[in-house]
């Protein structure tokens, strides 16, 4: 068994941005040289997520609207946590949307469903992050 690891980093410039991170996945998956197994991918960070859906910038616009009802920003003394920070509603977000996700590696390609991409999901942004992707099989 082959085994493949490697951190993406980010430093959006906003607090909350969604990336599809699919062409970076697939180049890890080339560099791994695997091409039967399972790819992990997942956020090194609390107030961040990975997830799957769909490139579609409307639903994207939707997701943050319904994320913001779900654990408004503001007010940020509303939330216990943010004693010295305020960024209560990122943690929130994050689980709301995820740590990982899985994607199986079949004939040395991503094997996803319909309009599956991989997305990094930045709720607490202007700092550098990492994302880590773990490539196991043959
Ligand atoms: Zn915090």
């Amino acid at each position: 068994m082959k085994s493949y690891r490697k951190e993406l980093w980010f430093d959006v410039p906003t607090r909350r941005a969604f990336i599809n991170i699919t062409p970076d996945v697939n180049q890890c998956l080339r560099q791994s040289g695997i091409t039967e197994g399972l790819v992990l991918v997942n956020a090194m960070h609390i107030t961040a997520s990975v997830f799957i859906n769909d490139d579609e910038s409307g639903l994207h616009h939707d997701y943050d609207k319904w994320l913001e009802r779900l654990a408004p920003h503001a007010p940020t003394n509303q939330y216990r946590h943010n004693v010295g920070e305020d960024n209560a509603d990122a943690h929130m977000k994050r689980q709301i949307m995820g740590r990982e996700v899985v994607v199986a590696v079949t004939e040395g390609q991503l094997d996803f469903g319909t309009w599956e991409q991989i997305f990094y999901g930045e709720f607490d942004g202007r700092r550098r992050k990492r994302v880590l992707v773990k490539i196991i099989g043959v």
